[in-house]
């Protein structure tokens, strides 16, 4: 049987790459949502629906969940909580927001009204309160720019605030002893950025970097899936470092000879990452971005 079946195996292996290549790209067929528990540890989840992802950590005493990623889903706060009742019967205690953005954080009625409280940085409160979003739930409890731990049951979720990066409100979450960071938008995961440069301070995100770069962790789960659904590690931060200080060189050149806006944003290229997903719908709005900074000091 083995020997008759070698032959085939050997054909299937074979014709696999040149099929993979005629019919690229190809999205792969899964379900919108998704919930799966991080290899290794047993307390916690990534929630996907769509193209976003929220982490939740069930302790003893209940969950803490984050980002409820249901813009324009108008089941998808229920579909979150119906995510974590398959996994645990415990009470949500609190939803963490990265930041104050809706595509992350819209949609958390469901959870509301389950008994959450809602947590995010002090900045994020009061942009929410000016921009008055009907389906965002405002934050029952503000984290100051010091930071704070939050503890349930035997889990610790250091919430930490860098200043501006992505946005003027991300908080970096970090999970100690399982070595787990949940960071949203700020570093992309093996991608080029995109629309997220909308709201974006590049001098301050490269210090950020550095800074997240020093903190004690082994994997960090995005907003965004990564390519193959992996988790970031120590050196996909340093490549979007990388990434970001090549934008930065390249259109400050430009920047300095005049060139800003329309000349300089037709120029620029980022050569080393063509290859990334996500390079050709990115790099108009990274050579918007630096344009502003060095074209214009913005
Ligand atoms: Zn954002």
């Amino acid at each position: 049987m083995t020997r008759f079946l070698a032959p085939l195996w050997a054909a299937l292996l074979l014709a696999a790459p040149l099929a993979a290549e005629a019919q690229a790209p190809a999205p792969q067929a899964r379900p919108p949502i998704q919930t799966t528990k991080v290899a290794g540890t047993d307390n916690v989840y990534v929630f996907r629906n769509g193209n976003y992802q929220s982490m939740f950590v069930v302790t003893e005493q209940g969950v803490i969940a984050t980002d409820p990623i249901a813009y324009g889903k108008p089941t998808g706060g229920k579909d979150y909580l119906d995510e974590i009742r398959k996994v645990t019967d415990r009470p949500i205690k609190y939803v963490v927001y990265s930041h104050h953005h809706f595509d992350h954080i819209a949609g958390g009625k469901a959870l509301k009204d389950d008994g959450a409280t809602f947590v995010a940085h002090r900045r994020a409160r009061q942009r929410l309160e000016q921009l008055a979003d009907p389906n965002t739930v405002l934050p029952d409890v503000v984290v100051g720019d010091a930071g704070t731990t939050l503890r349930l049951g035997s889990t610790e979720l250091v919430l930490s605030y860098h200043g501006l990066n992505h946005s003027d409100s991300t908080l970096v979450m970090r999970l100690p002893r399982e070595k787990i960071l949940f960071v949203v938008d700020t570093i992309p995961i093996g991608q080029v950025p995109g629309r997220g440069m909308i709201d974006f301070h590049p001098l301050e995100a490269e210090a950020f970097m550095k800074e997240v770069l020093a903190m004690d962790w082994e994997r960090l789960i995005p907003g965004h899936p990564a390519p193959g659904d992996r988790l970031g590690t120590k050196k996909d931060v340093q490549d979007q470092l990388d990434l970001l200080q090549a934008a930065s060189t390249t259109m400050q050149e430009l920047a300095r000879q005049g060139k800003c806006w329309e000349p300089a944003e037709k120029e620029f290229r980022l050569p080393a990452y063509e290859s990334w997903p996500g390079y050709a719908a990115g790099l108009p709005f990274i050579a918007r971005r630096y344009c502003g900074l060095w074209g214009r000091g913005t």
